[in-house]
């Protein structure tokens, strides 16, 4: 945890959460060092702060990959001037000066044990770097699912999203790799981002990549075909790291410290949803996904509600509206009101809702998320719309 000084730290109790270690920083010179090698878990920052350093920090939390991540604690106003230079932050909760419980009791729910899924791209079909779409953001389907002492990675898709999610490795200044990357199918939205990632270029590193049988192969073919000279001046044999290509079946498969299975999706091609299990967690990651009006094809619905049901965290292709829907029946992708619709009643806890269509701006994305938010509490914990540079923390069960 980095807290901009002492001062604000005692005054909160922050230094006695156990088993933390907080690094209280004097000025902004400390805290871009530290921020530079180092990814909290947890900032805590007050108006003071911001008005002598902001400029220097805002510049920081854009520049340096990965820092959007980490929930900010401000102890201020959103109404201060000052609070538009948090504006990458993706999780800010503001406490006033007195209230040092709430925000001591909210530090230790971000501090306790948890998965940590980041979202690294959110955006569906092409990349879309607009200025119209820099809040929700502009890459393609990336998710990685960080877990409590693992060492090994597990990333999920690597459309464009997962160069970043490279440049934040670095950035911290970690080696020797050991990842399993699932790719739930070969559309380039989820596999454009692949040869820009930047550890498998590295020889210290290993990387097992899995990928659903398609119609011309399985995944070495895929991958190979899409990396010829034609397509990309790389080729898979140009890369550093020791590669394994696996096509992945659909049956349970145990990786140790989770496991990993997947239903076939209404899509074009086919594409898994897959569903993992860890640390007691059941996350299904279903970017790619028609969910039909009707009950064609058969049973279909009814199946796919058995494989959500009692999940923590659904994140489910909402590509479209309804309306827009309607003009593009069958391109393999869900209206978020049927997504809606179809999981009220399957008890799924946290539901999130990506793959933008790269024509959704953050102001129509901000009004859908508005309106999901009247599903929150009865049907869901919580619904909302994924955001390339937010981080969901579900605390593990024993
Ligand atoms: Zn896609
Ligand atoms: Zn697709």
């Amino acid at each position: 945890m980095l807290a901009n000084d002492a001062a604000v730290g005692e005054t909160f109790g922050i230094g006695d959460i156990p088993d933390t270690d907080v690094i209280f920083s004097k000025g902004i010179f400390e805290a871009e060092k530290f921020l530079f090698d180092n990814q909290p878990d947890l900032l805590i920052i007050d108006r003071a702060f911001l008005e002598y350093n902001g400029v220097k920090f805002d510049r920081i939390s854009r520049l340096y990959t990965g820092i959007k991540f980490i929930p900010v604690l401000y102890v201020g106003s959103k109404s201060d001037e000052e609070y538009v230079l948090l504006s990458h932050f993706k999780e800010i909760v503001t406490f006033e000066a007195g209230e040092s419980d709430q925000m001591l009791s909210k530090a230790k729910e971000y501090l306790e044990p948890s998965v940590r899924v980041r979202f690294w791209g959110v955006r569906g079909s092409t990349p879309c770097a607009n200025y119209e779409n820099i809040q929700f953001g502009g890459n393609t389907s990336c998710v990685e699912i960080d877990l409590p002492g693992v060492n090994e990675l597990l990333i999920l898709d690597s459309g464009t999203g997962i160069r970043n999610l490279g440049n934040f490795l670095h950035r911290k200044n970690e080696y020797n790799f050991i990842g399993n990357i699932f790719i739930t199918h070969p559309h380039w939205d989820h596999i454009q981002g692949f040869p820009f990632f930047k550890p498998l270029y590295s020889s210290d590193n290993k990387f097992t990549i899995y990928l659903p049988e398609q119609y011309r192969g399985g995944a070495q073919e895929i991958l190979s075909g899409h990396l010829t000279k034609t397509f990309f001046p790389v080729t898979l044999d140009m890369l550093s790291a020791e590669m394994e290509y696996v096509t992945q079946g659909e049956d349970v498969t145990n990786f140790g410290e989770y496991t990993v299975e997947y239903m076939v999706a209404n899509h074009p091609t086919k594409t898994a949803m897959y569903k993992i299990k860890l640390h007691g967690l059941t996350i299904i990651y279903a970017p790619d996904n028609e969910l039909p009006m009707k009950s064609t094809p058969i049973r279909f619905i009814d199946n796919f509600k058995e494989f959500v049901k009692d999940c923590d965290l659904l994140i489910h292709d909402g590509q479209f509206s309804q309306k827009l829907y309607e003009q593009r029946v069958g391109w393999g992708h869900s209206a978020w009101e049927r997504v809606v619709d179809v999981t009220k009643k399957c008890n799924v806890k946290n539901l999130v809702i990506t793959h933008h269509d790269p024509d959704s701006d953050d102001d129509l994305l901000h009004k859908r998320e508005e309106m999901l938010k009247q599903y929150e509490g009865d049907a869901f914990e919580s619904v909302s719309l994924a955001k390339e540079g937010s981080e969901i923390r579900l605390p593990i069960k024993k």
